[in-house]
């Protein structure tokens, strides 16, 4: 099974996230800016976000 991850590391954390307005599951949520956090009981790991981040903070992974 796939799960969704956030490199936080990664987020520059001073900008609004673009990609909380592509998922079209409105599984991400970003505070002020923080790096997204995602819903994991919503996110059906389609990929749109992990290819939308420039700093490639989101990441597919099997779990
Ligand atoms: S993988 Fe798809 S459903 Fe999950 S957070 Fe990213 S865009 Fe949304």
């Amino acid at each position: 099974m796939k799960k969704l991850l956030i490199r936080s590391e990664l987020c520059p954390q001073n900008h609004k996230c673009p990609a909380v307005n592509i998922c079209p599951m409105k599984a991400l949520q970003q505070k002020d800016y923080n790096a997204p956090i995602v819903d994991d009981s919503k996110c059906i790991k389609c990929g749109k976000c992990v290819n939308f981040c420039p700093h490639k903070v989101f990441c597919l992974i099997e779990n």
